[in-house]
């Protein structure tokens, strides 16, 4: 057992680490209050590669393996959030598009993927479909060598930015559930494509969007692998992605931490520094020591993703603590800042609003609970 970070890995900590202060936590704020697309930040995460992550290096991508993947989704998150929406979106387009594109998809998207020049979405929610994601209405029918598409994607990370979405689609009339999702890659600028903005409690700058298809053509070539194996294909991505996310959210919650400490330490009231009193110390130490616990376990998750072990109970553990848990320890370092907690001075309740989303995007709660007591008991746990 062997529980420290290599050299390599502590270089990688300290270099980010260093980025994510200088070059987006300054500007955090005004993306957020401004919503505008971080292009710039994109590019530099891109000379970083940390979009590449999971290119395949024949386009331009790192193919690293998923552990340095959390340490880049931690470690950017404590200078903004919404970048790490640029790490784990390339990342899922990477390991779709790498695993499942044909050539020309793939030396059209992903070298400018990796280098921040271009953003693939990833389109699965509708409006009438979230948790429920084998239940899809969105359908890809066939005509001559393509495939037409119709139907509504609503929620989509990075729609209003991005160039090109991975949209599931249904190929089959009478779908066995998932086993009838294709997946497409589809430039947003064909014909029958309409976006609009959602207007978003937090992570502003990630631009959500309600994606529109109507009678949308792509060729063949655009339909990522076989027939059908749209949904594995998402969800396989998904094990690794929690995880990413999970970290991501404890970042903000430790770099909060650390605020917070340093601060309490130099606030005084009632003649001592605040630090002294238990009541403020003793949150603290809880907040840290579940922070220390579940970041373990996200390594421990990373560490069995790359030795190809399974680790879907571990991953959907993450998912439903990490974001719960940074709510409430950037919720307690708001409130230990005292009124200048609650202003907009202070990254606080950006920071709030920003994790709340990751309570819901990629799988609410209730859903990771699911799948752990699924993979802990068995089918018969589940309501279906
Ligand atoms: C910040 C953010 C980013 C997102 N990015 C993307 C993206 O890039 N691409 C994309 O395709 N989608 C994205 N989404 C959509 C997201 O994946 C869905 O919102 C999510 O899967 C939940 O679906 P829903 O919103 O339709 O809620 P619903 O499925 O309608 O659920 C509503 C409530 O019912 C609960 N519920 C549902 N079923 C059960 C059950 N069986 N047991 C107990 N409770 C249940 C849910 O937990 C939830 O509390 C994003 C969402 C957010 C908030």
């Amino acid at each position: 057992m062997d529980l420290a970070f290599t050299a390599e890995q502590e270089e990688l900590i300290r270099t980010l680490r260093a980025f994510a202060r200088k070059e987006l936590a300054p500007r955090s704020a005004h993306w957020d209050r401004t919503g505008e697309f971080p292009w710039d930040a994109w590019r530099l995460m891109g000379e970083l590669g940390l979009l590449g992550l999971r290119v395949p290096a024949a386009h331009g991508g790192q193919e690293a393996d998923y552990l340095t993947f959390g340490i880049a989704m931690e470690e950017i998150a404590r200078g903004d959030f919404a970048c790490t929406y640029g790490i784990q979106l390339a990342g899922l387009a990477g390991e779709i598009l790498g695993r499942n594109g044909g050539e020309e998809v793939k030396a059209r998207w992903l070298p400018p993927t990796a280098r921040g020049e271009a953003v693939v979405a990833l389109a699965l929610t509708e409006p009438g479909v979230g948790s429920d994601a084998g239940n899809l209405a969105c359908r890809a029918e066939r005509d001559g060598d393509g495939y037409v598409i119709t139907g509504e994607k609503s929620g989509i990370s990075l729609g209003m930015a991005a160039q090109a979405a991975i949209v599931f689609a249904l190929t089959e009339a009478r779908p066995a559930r998932a086993r009838g999702v294709s997946a497409f890659l589809v430039p947003l600028d064909l014909p029958g494509v309409a976006r609009s903005p959602l207007r978003d409690l937090g992570t502003r700058a990630v631009g959500r969007a309600v994606l529109a298809f109507d009678g949308v053509r792509v060729p063949g070539s655009h339909r990522l692998g076989a027939e059908g194996s749209g949904f594995q294909q998402v969800m396989q991505g998904f094990d690794y992605n929690r995880i990413g996310i999970a970290l991501a959210c404890l970042g903000v919650a430790q770099v909060s931490l650390e605020e917070t400490m340093a601060y309490v330490k130099e606030r005084r009231a009632f003649g001592r520094a605040i630090a002294q009193f238990q009541g403020v110390s003793f949150p603290i130490a809880e907040a840290q020591t579940h922070v220390d616990a579940c970041r373990w376990l996200c390594y421990r998750a990373l560490w069995l993703a790359d030795r190809g072990e399974r680790h879907t109970k571990e991953s959907a553990m993450t998912k439903w603590w990490a974001p719960r848990l940074a709510v409430d320890t950037i919720h307690q370092c708001l409130l230990l800042h005292g009124h200048y907690g609650y202003t907009d001075e202070l990254p606080f309740e950006q920071r709030m609003r920003d994790v709340i989303g990751l309570e819901i995007g990629d799988g609410t709660a209730e859903v990771m609970k699911m799948v752990v007591a699924r993979e802990l008991m068995g089918r018969e746990s589940l309501p279906y």
